[in-house]
């Protein structure tokens, strides 16, 4: 079965060769010797030295909210995977959807002064497939109207704008290192912070707001990553280098395919490095799409409808209708695209695509 992603699994005698350490060490769960060697490592892969590891990608979003949103109500993308909305009810905010661009498919930010009312008190924009979001235009909304900026880098690993980590730019950046993800722990991810006192209050928020054995800096969660992750995500890290470069291949390929047809890619905005993480193709329209998902299906190859829904249309939402983000989720496919594919597997792909037209 060819699904849309794969999880990467390193060499077992490198990952064993870590849970030898912990044996030794007899410690598993957070504040170890790997969690800081990880943590070393991803500072100086990414570029980014403000980073705090956690138990997965959306509890960081969680504080993140908590501790920059109070319980008000927060600007947000309909074009995501359903963490971003559901971190933002869980919290007791209100999300308040703005339509996204119909090429970006990030967050239209030309359309948020519109909706900013006084209970308003952050925005969460998410890098779409690891695109991102028109940030210097959001900065520049944000401190206008005094609201701060949380940004979901889910899919970022590795990304860089204008030659700088994409996880710089905002108050907060999250990110997931879910087993799906281009670097992955199983699951785990991080979030990232420039301000020095802020990101003291999420560290301690991360780790039930412990400032030292006996103290207290106020409320807080438990969101830290443990030691058998950081295993993980060392034995994965020397990889993910290994796994970006063919992608690169797969991209080009496919891109070739869409050229023959009527199919469109997202539209990557200008000074981006990408990362290689995902390959969204956007049908005509969805009766196209649900023809080509059902061929490939039955060749056993499994791509995915992401995002679908829209997520102003969630059950517990009382959205308006947003007509770019509803005609995107239900026209838009991620194609399989992971390191290993074979030839004769994209032939296929390939093939499916140009003949559904
Ligand atoms: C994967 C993902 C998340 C959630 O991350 P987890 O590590 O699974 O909690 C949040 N937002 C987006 C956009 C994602 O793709």
């Amino acid at each position: 079965m060819i699904n849309v992603t794969k999880t990467f699994l390193p060499p077992i005698e490198e990952y064993q060769k870590y849970l030898e350490q912990i044996w030794n060490s007899n410690q598993i769960a957070n504040g170890g010797k790997l969690w800081y060697e990880l943590q070393a490592k991803l500072k100086d892969y990414l570029d980014s030295p403000d980073l705090i590891l956690t138990a997965n990608g959306t509890l960081p979003l969680q504080i993140a909210l908590k501790v920059l949103a109070g319980n008000g109500e927060v600007i947000t993308t309909p074009f995501s995977y359903v963490a971003t909305t559901a971190a933002i009810v869980w919290e007791n905010c209100t999300p308040v959807f703005v339509d996204i661009h119909p090429e970006y498919l990030t967050i239209d930010e030309t359309k948020i002064e519109a909706a900013i009312t006084e209970k308003n008190t952050a925005i969460l924009a998410t890098h779409v497939f690891g695109n991102p979001c028109n940030v210097e235009e959001i900065d520049r909304i944000a401190k206008k109207h005094g609201l701060k900026v949380i940004y979901d880098a889910a899919h970022c690993f590795g990304v860089k704008y204008k030659g700088q980590s994409i996880f710089n730019f905002g108050d907060v950046s999250t990110c997931s290192f879910h087993a799906t993800k281009i670097f992955h722990t199983g699951e785990g991810g991080a979030m990232f912070c420039k301000d020095p006192e802020l990101y003291e209050e999420l560290f301690y928020k991360h780790n039930f707001g412990n400032k030292s054995a006996t103290e207290f800096s106020g409320l807080g969660i438990n969101a830290k990553m443990s030691e058998l992750k950081s295993a993980m995500g060392l034995a994965v890290l020397p990889y993910v280098d290994f796994d970006i470069k063919p992608r690169k291949k797969i991209y080009d390929f496919y891109q070739e395919a869409l050229k023959e047809s009527q199919l469109n890619m997202i539209k990557l905005r200008g000074g981006v490095e990408w990362n290689y993480s995902y390959f969204p193709v956007i049908f005509s329209d969805k009766k196209h799409l649900l023809k080509t998902q059902k061929i490939l299906n039955e060749k056993v190859i499994f791509p995915r409808r992401y995002f679908y829904p829209s997520l102003n249309s969630l059950s517990y939402i009382q959205g308006k209708k947003l007509e770019i983000s509803e005609s995107i989720s239900h026209r838009i496919l991620c194609l399989t695209f992971y390191a290993d594919l074979n030839p004769a597997q994209l032939k296929e792909i390939r093939t499916t695509l140009i003949a559904s037209e």
